[in-house]
């Protein structure tokens, strides 16, 4: 079974790609063509996955989890019915939810093997990626690719086929912003600038019309005092939620609250909803303001194409507000399945002409760097990171420098890669964290100020290798080298285990 699956903030999707080329989107237990990436640890042996596990995690908080992807990457341990979880664990149960139902619609067998393309942010660092791979391992899927969203989305509006144009890809979802510059070339498309915020998305709609509805509450019956009553303020927010759905399809819809005996139908429309979100909207075009800026100096002149991606783009004060700023009208069909659709049809090109054709091209997220640490040298010394690979290069890349060795007869040298962890590349350790640790050792006798040659490589996928070298000996030297903040083997085991023992339900 070849599938595409978005691994979304918070909501997930699978499609597949059908006989006629198309991709359709497979519906889950509920019917529902999108999963609340939300998890429900219910009892020792079994978890809910999707609106079921919303529902529970809502008034049951503690044995629930949501919005594990803003954690993919870090070391981040929760413990549930006394057996630990970690970000790829709770991202693997998502996973074989959205599997089990691939397989429900398709009627394939339960124990067939499993083959997808999944989508990761184009601003997904190595550690994230990597973490993701263990996610698909531990629920048992072979992964095609990591695909960056907005070449997903690209291949959905079938923009990708015109080499020489470039399209803005906007992308506001449930909890962040994403938006993207890409350059269609005659093999594909290539992310040539990539910015976002990830605290911004519809959450903080729901929020403010939350706030509205509580306050105009409070101002209709003064005597009430409806911040005080949590059930009330529950259901508050997911009216919210629904009305601010609502008025994507309509311009006006009334809301009725009720507490105690007390009942107030609150106006609310588009107007209103556009003045409470106006700020909101503000911050995505200032950050379209700056991968702008950042696409022109890297030769981008003019967009050609903006699509429109994720949930709340269907809210029509976004597609208003970008072309206000664009002067180009963006594009808007199934924003909420842009991204899964175009995994279902990178999924079946892959299929279909091996991997070895590739169609999307991606860059680095972050510049790489090393900061080499004499194990023998006194403490104190300065320490900097050098990026030798740069943010946005094309992948896969490569770099080579060299180094030195700071002591005589020095026999062992520790690496350490780090990745920009900021906005901006800065050779400052804090501004950056570490993706790799690791230890040359077995150097010959070498005078102090010898040159080791370090080579960083970024795969297509985005995964981080690197080899060293010591020239005069010409020997290659083995890096042992571990990514922090992802599982290792042994407890990629031990979560296996204890995910084999879970049934997954919706
Ligand atoms: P993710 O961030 O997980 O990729 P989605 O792209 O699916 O999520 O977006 C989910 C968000 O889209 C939620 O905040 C939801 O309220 C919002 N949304 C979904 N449908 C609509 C709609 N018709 N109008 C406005 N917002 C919507
Ligand atoms: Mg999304």
């Amino acid at each position: 079974m070849i599938i595409g699956i978005d691994l979304g903030t918070t909501f997930s999707a699978v499609a597949v790609l059908g006989a006629d080329g198309e991709p359709s989107v497979l519906s889950n237990g509920l019917g529902e063509s999108t999963t609340p990436s939300v998890v429900y640890f219910d009892s020792p042996g079994s978890v809910l996955v999707g609106t079921a596990a919303r529902d529970a995690a809502a008034v049951d908080p503690d044995n629930g989890v949501a919005l594990v992807k803003r954690r993919m990457g870090e070391e981040f341990e929760l413990l549930f019915h006394g057996t630990a979880h970690t970000p790829e664990s709770i991202s693997a149960l998502i996973l074989r939810s959205l599997v089990e139902d691939a397989k429900r619609q398709t009627g394939a067998d339960a124990g067939e093997e499993v083959r997808a393309v999944i989508t990761v942010p184009a601003y997904f660092g190595v550690r994230e990626r990597e973490a993701t791979f263990q996610a698909a391992r531990l629920a048992g899927i072979e992964v095609l690719e990591l695909l960056a969203e907005p070449v997903a989305a690209a291949l959905h509006y079938g923009v990708a086929a015109r080499p020489g144009s470039t399209v803005l890809v906007y992308d506001l979802g449930g909890g962040t912003f994403d938006t993207t510059v890409l350059r269609i070339q005659r093999d594909g498309a290539q992310v040539v600038a990539t910015d976002g915020d990830s605290r911004l998305g519809g959450a903080d709609w729901d929020e403010r019309v939350a706030d509205f509805l509580t306050q105009s509450f409070a101002a209709a019956e003064p005597d009430s005092d409806p911040y005080d009553e949590e059930l009330f303020l529950h259901e508050v927010r997911l009216i919210a939620e629904v009305a601010k759905k609502d008025l994507s399809e309509r311009a006006s819809r009334p809301v009725s609250l009720r507490l105690g005996g007390r009942r107030v139908t609150v106006p609310f429309d588009r107007s209103t909803l556009t003045g409470i979100g106006s700020d909101l909207v503000d911050r995505t075009l200032a950050i379209v303001d700056r991968v702008l800026s950042s696409a022109e100096g890297k030769g981008i002149r003019q967009v050609h194409e903006v699509v429109l991606v994720g949930g709340s783009t269907r809210m029509p004060v976004i597609a208003a507000a970008v072309e206000a700023r664009l002067g180009r009208t963006p594009r808007l069909l199934d924003p909420d399945h842009a991204v899964v659709r175009g995994a279902a049809i990178r999924a079946g090109e892959l299929a279909g002409a091996g991997r070895a054709s590739r169609s999307t091209r991606s860059v680095v997220p972050r510049s790489f760097g090393v900061l080499i640490d004499d194990s023998h040298a006194p403490s104190g010394d300065r320490r900097v990171v050098v990026h030798t690979v740069h943010r946005n290069a094309p992948l896969p890349a490569a770099a080579t420098t060299e180094f030195c060795t700071i002591v005589a007869g020095q026999d062992s040298v520790r690496v350490q890669v780090f990745e920009q962890a900021g906005e901006l590349p800065s050779e400052d350790p804090a501004a950056n964290r570490r993706v790799l640790d690791g230890e040359l050792t077995g150097l010959p006798p070498l005078p102090a100020g010898s040159p080791i040659e370090l080579t960083l490589r970024v795969s297509e996928d985005g995964l981080l290798r690197v080899t060293a070298r010591e020239p005069r000996s010409g020997t290659v030297l083995e890096l042992e080298a571990y990514m922090d903040g992802v599982v290792d083997g042994e407890s990629t085991r031990r979560l296996a285990t204890a995910l084999g023992t879970l049934t997954v339900r919706q």
